[in-house]
């Protein structure tokens, strides 16, 4: 032993691997290849695709992951049965701070990938350089206008932001995307939604008049703010939350939840450490 030869283990039999090696001595699995982002598994094939779950691994947009120094960590993902993501998440520090922006595209609008992606850069950037939750809100919502053409061309996307700072988080949202705290799973955003699910608020050029809810209030320390769009929430009746892990791998766990459950939707999860649970 030369004392930097770090033990980790293979990913398929779990075998003991030493730093540096190429692949698994007792079972010949390839180390460092690509895990699946659905189980976990380190075995995807050269087709991309899984050779436990046999999910295809999504590229780009498909799937994206975000850590935060401080753990916080955001996962999306397009789900089982979208032909694309039109969730979008945006997770950023500034100083102390952290800001979260969740916005899931409106299915029945045109290009509700570009108003969740542009609404999402232009509220968390806003947030981050200390502009209030009213403000950010207002330069999203004008963004996302700005990109229809014509009355029958208005990307939509629904919001929902959430700043984060050591004594205060304040929560910004219109339409159903929506904020939790963990561990206890208490719901702190109201769905702008009649009873069929049918969405009420939303930002997009064809969303005048529509009002941001504000609410501030002081972390219960430890814990989580989760902040997620309804392919994650609509299957959470009876689910218990991840207790144990770090936010990432939380994050992750409730991802393969959504997917295990249907995945019917695109997916959406952020997920911030809040008070003694900060580092
Ligand atoms: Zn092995
Ligand atoms: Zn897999």
């Amino acid at each position: 032993m030369t004392g930097n030869e770090k033990v980790a283990s293979c990913p398929v039999c779990e075998a003991p691997v030493l730093a540096g090696d190429i692949y698994c001595e007792a079972c010949g699995h390839p180390m460092g290849a690509p895990t699946c982002a659905s189980c976990g598994a380190g075995a995807v094939d050269a087709e991309g695709y899984c050779e436990r779950c046999g999910l295809r691994q999504p590229t780009g947009r498909d799937h994206a992951e975000t850590v935060l120094d401080n753990g916080a960590a955001a996962v999306t993902d397009r789900g089982l049965r979208r032909s694309r993501n039109e969730d979008a998440m945006a997770l950023m520090a500034s100083g102390d701070t952290i800001v979260a922006v969740v916005c899931d595209g409106v299915g029945s609008s045109p290009r509700a990938d570009e108003a969740s992606a542009v609404a999402v850069e232009t509220a968390a950037t806003a947030l981050a350089r200390g502009a209030s939750q009213q403000e950010a809100f207002d330069l999203a919502g004008r963004a996302v206008a700005k990109l229809a053409t014509s009355v029958y061309d208005a990307p939509a996307c629904t919001y929902v932001a959430a700043v984060v700072e050591p004594d205060r988080i304040t929560l910004g949202w219109a339409g159903d995307t929506r904020a939790y705290s963990l561990p206890d799973g208490g719901l702190l955003t109201e769905d702008d939604a009649i009873e069929t699910g049918e969405i009420t608020a939303w930002l997009g050029a064809d969303a005048e008049g529509v009002t941001l809810h504000v609410r501030t209030f002081t972390p219960h320390a430890p814990g989580l703010l989760l902040v997620c769009s309804d392919g994650l929430w609509r299957y959470l009746d009876g689910y218990a939350f991840p207790s144990a892990g770090t936010p990432l791998e939380m994050a992750r766990e409730m991802l393969r939840h959504a997917l295990d459950s249907g995945g019917q939707d695109n997916v959406t999860i952020a997920l911030i450490p809040l008070g003694e649970a900060r580092e």
